[in-house]
């Protein structure tokens, strides 16, 4: 599997990325976001998996899949109305007629989809985790309630992984939920006017997003997993192993502790002063304005590369990531000019980084 071979630190989502929300050509936007958003929030999440597995001992495809956003299929045109105002790639409970009997739905039928998404969001704020809970209308109360004891339950741990993993509870606070209430309350609320509401987001990490962010986040995404988890086992009727993971969590945090010298004590002021209202109206005006502006000079080359690595013709669905490469390097005398950039995939950049001025797609 050639995705092993894309780690944390040659990956980043530099200015480019932000400017790509702006730009005002959906069609270049969802081949952006397609072929080189996508394949790199993927490469992100399969390290977060690998990470599950050094800190849990837990394969997470054993019982989740990888889903990601957008991902066109046939009826291509109609897609492209669709505002591509977000990019994600995340873990979902795999489709199954026989896995997720725990739960249980209003209509008798059976549950193959697990609601449950857990996963990484680019949007133009920056990238952030997120539990969300779509399409969960169809289960019954019971199924629901079971979910609200867990985190009744085990309140104060989860909310010693939110604060260590910089995630925060979205609650709904709307008529007849009191602002400032005990979690129970909230859940006793929520069940008594079915207004279901899981729904965890990180803090964003803002652009220029850079390998030492992404591996910060990838720590969280895997602090924050065992709240996931439960959420599986919950769905396949299996006792949760909540403290289990938590105690692997700690054995893990104080091994990576012991060996770290440069940690330094969190920011509670910082942590609270995440995703404001402010920032949140913010983000909104910035989404809300039809600004035109060039692609940068990135989505330029790859849109006339056609995506594809010029070199060996590999493109997103090949597990790859795209990346630009300067023909004649800066160093010797190269310009910033269209045609001294093309298209190469991390393979071919990596067997290039030794030869200078090779242009690999005259050579092809
Ligand atoms: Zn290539």
């Amino acid at each position: 599997m050639t995705n092993q071979m894309i780690k944390l630190d040659d990956i980043s989502f530099d200015q480019s990325y932000q400017n790509l929300f702006q730009v005002d050509d959906a069609r270049l936007r969802a081949d952006a976001l397609q072929h080189s958003t996508v394949p790199r929030l993927r490469a992100v999440l399969n390290e977060c998996i690998a990470f599950i597995k050094d800190t849990y001992d837990i394969d997470a495809l054993e019982d989740s899949r990888i889903s990601w956003y957008p991902q066109f299929r046939l009826k291509r045109k109609n897609e492209l109305t669709h505002l591509y105002d977000s990019a994600y790639a995340s873990l979902g409970g795999k489709q199954s007629k026989e896995k997720w009997h725990g739960f249980k739905r209003k209509d008798g039928k059976v549950v193959q989809i697990l609601p449950f998404r857990y996963g990484l969001m680019l949007q133009e704020n920056g990238l952030f985790i997120q539990l969300e809970n779509y399409w969960t209308k169809g289960l019954t109360d019971e199924s629901h309630r079971k979910l609200f004891d867990f985190h009744i339950e085990c309140e104060s741990l989860i909310h010693s992984l939110c604060y260590r993993a910089n995630i925060k509870p979205l609650y709904y606070h709307g008529d007849g939920c009191e602002p400032i209430s005990t979690l129970k309350e909230h859940y006793d609320w929520m069940a008594e006017n079915s207004y279901y509401d899981n729904f965890f987001v990180s803090e964003h990490v803002k652009y220029p997003i850079l390998s030492d962010d992404l591996h910060r986040i990838a720590d969280d995404y895997v602090t924050f997993y065992p709240v996931y988890d439960s959420y599986l086992q919950i769905a396949m009727g299996k006792p949760v192993r909540f403290l289990e993971l938590v105690g692997k969590l700690n054995q893990w945090l104080r091994h990576a502790d012991k060996f770290s010298e440069t940690e330094s004590p969190e920011d509670a002021d910082e942590l609270v002063a995440n995703l404001s209202d402010d920032d949140l109206a913010k983000a909104k005006e910035a989404a809300e304005q039809k600004v035109k502006v060039m692609p940068s000079i990135r989505w330029q080359i790859f849109q006339r590369d056609n995506w594809r690595c010029v070199a060996c013709g590999r493109g997103s669905q090949d597990d790859i990531i795209l990346h630009i490469d300067h023909i004649i390097p800066r160093s010797k005398g190269g310009k910033d000019t269209l045609d001294n950039y093309q298209t190469l995939c991390h393979l071919c950049n990596l067997g290039k980084s030794n030869k200078d001025a090779t242009n690999l797609r005259n050579r092809r």
